[in-house]
């Protein structure tokens, strides 16, 4: 069986556990030990597929189909490996479980409550992914900051847990905040010491405090930590403002982090972690020879953490180039046919991101247009490729009312429709074409330069597609449907002929790319994107 790794949070939320639980997943597995990360979510809903991105940022899809957080895609990223639904659980989920059980009769005769059925369910799926025999050690998110309402009985299940476990079978890590007073001048450690108070009162001692802050901890602050949070001195663990998230391994082995947890758990370890590709990946995004502007058109540019994994994927392909990527974020409200030049004039690319529904669909077809007819590099990703489909049919077919049907359901050229088996569909939670779908690459073509192979599998979440009605019409204006599904025949790819680079894929490529694997779409695009760049100079 597994060893147990639990983080909580304290002080405030966005501390970056979710960063901090991937940097120790990276040096355990640097050190030879298989492991998995899982998140669990203390919201109702069952998953966060029918979350806004600007409630939750984006929703991260699984090989298996699940609707996820946004943590998974760093702890694959991270760690590159692959996660499930069985690695995000939600309080909905719990419920859901229970609920269903009740309703079957398991628990007859019985009244079901938070303690001891939600806990028992709980308990049940921290345990889960450890009991496979695959992994050494499992580490486990919990969603929040300890002393929320909602995160009470995750809190209550890990107290129950660590009783009934050995001592070193599971240890707690909790991830705090040592504020810095200006005007004292002074960090402070009473937020800690009152966040460790209330996982206290929870019935929870951590061993391992993490303590995010922007000035180095003195020895005495150390010092004052360890005692009034009764944690031995060296498991007083400094987290330090990074200059990017992939520094945060770093930081975590040279505070010896995962030595700690290591000593905790009894787990022999004779080697050092080997951070040789990593430590290689960092020195590759601080001191790139070139810098590429790419444009990121979409509706939620406010907000970052929408467009989390394509950024990412960003940075990885930049590595694997040598030169940064500088991605521009553009509303695609703001976008018009008259100010295109003026906003993307500047750009070597441009992506057009998922999403759904009719607001900036308008712009995203104008600042497509514009690449397409300037010949500057483009990746549409799912709404961005069928964005693509729609300029091409109404621009250069002719075809004036092409559209898609999640825009115009009465349109009379759906060149993008909804799926046969998505018109009866009623439920909206984890109803789409989600995970991963085979791809059947077509020889000669971009797609085939960049994978180097012509069978693929790429993840999915949409419910409207290319309407193969209208292939061959678009073959023959220059468009070419390289990648399809040998399944159903769903065009999964499309490109342009007469462009250097043009590409829209129907899946989405950004939820595969990791530090050691950077995805080949993204390499060829930013690629792409820096040779444009030269010649435009
Ligand atoms: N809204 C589109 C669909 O459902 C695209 C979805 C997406 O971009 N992920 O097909």
């Amino acid at each position: 069986m597994a060893k147990y790794i639990f983080v909580t949070g304290g002080v405030t939320s966005s501390l970056g556990k979710g960063i901090i639980s991937a940097s120790l997943g990276k040096l355990l597995q640097a050190r030879g030990f298989t492991v998995t990360i899982q998140k669990f979510d203390p919201y109702i809903n069952i998953d966060p597929g029918t979350l806004n991105p600007y409630e939750h940022g984006e929703c991260y899809v699984t090989d298996d189909g699940a609707e996820t957080d946004l943590d998974l895609g760093h702890y694959e990223r991270f760690l590159n490996i692959t996660t499930s639904q069985a690695n995000n659980i939600t309080t909905g989920r719990i419920y859901h479980n229970v609920i269903t059980k009740e309703r079957r009769g398991d628990y007859l005769g019985k009244t079901v409550q938070v303690i001891p059925h939600i806990t028992d369910e709980i308990k049940r799926n921290y345990l889960l992914l450890g009991q496979n025999g695959k992994y050494d050690i499992v580490i486990t998110e919990i969603g929040g900051c300890v002393g929320d309402i909602e995160s009470l009985p995750f809190i209550e299940a890990l107290r129950q847990l660590k009783w009934q476990m050995g001592a070193h079978e599971l240890v707690t890590i909790h991830l705090t905040l040592i504020p810095y007073l200006k005007s004292a001048g002074e960090l402070k450690t009473k937020p800690t010491q009152h966040s460790v108070k209330q996982l206290l009162e929870a019935g929870v001692q951590p061993d391992i405090l993490v303590c995010r802050s922007e000035k180095i901890l003195s020895q005495d602050i150390r010092k004052k930590l360890a005692l009034f949070c009764n944690v031995n001195l060296n498991s007083v663990i400094e987290a330090l403002d990074a200059e990017t998230i992939y520094d945060v391994p770093m930081l975590m082995k040279k505070e010896k982090l995962d030595e700690r947890v290591l000593a905790k758990l009894k787990l022999s370890h004779k080697n050092e972690p080997d951070v040789t590709q990593w430590k290689k990946f960092l020195g590759k995004i601080k001191t790139p020879t070139d810098e590429v502007k790419i444009g990121l058109v979409g509706k939620y540019v406010e907000l970052p953490d929408a467009y989390k994994s394509i950024v990412e994927s960003f940075i990885h392909a930049g590595a694997e180039n040598d030169c940064r990527v500088i991605v521009q974020y553009i509303s695609s409200e703001d976008i018009t046919r008259d100010n295109a030049s003026e906003i993307l004039s500047g750009l070597s690319g441009l992506l057009v991101a998922p999403g759904f529904g009719e607001r900036g669909i308008k712009g995203k077809i104008e600042a497509i247009k514009y690449v397409r007819e300037n010949k500057i590099p483009f990746l549409g990703i799912c709404l961005g490729m069928q964005c693509a489909v729609i300029e091409f049919s109404r621009n250069v077919l002719g075809i004036k009312n092409a559209s898609s049907t999640e825009i115009n359901s009465n349109s009379k050229d759906p060149i993008i429709d909804l799926m046969e088996d998505q018109k009866n569909i009623t439920m909206k939670g984890g109803t789409m074409r989600l995970g991963a779908y085979n791809c059947q690459i077509k020889k000669g073509t971009k797609a085939a330069a960049a994978y180097g192979k012509t069978r693929i599998k790429e993840r999915h979440r949409h419910r409207y597609e290319f309407n193969n009605r209208y292939l061959k019409k678009l073959e023959k204006g220059g468009m070419i449907a390289s990648g399809i599904n040998p399944e159903t025949d769903l065009v999964e790819i499309i490109e342009l002929k007469n462009h250097p680079w043009f590409l829209g894929c129907q899946y989405h490529p950004e939820l595969r790319s990791t530090v050691s694997n950077p995805h080949p779409l993204f390499i060829k695009f930013v690629k792409a994107a820096l040779d444009h760049s030269k010649i435009s100079l």
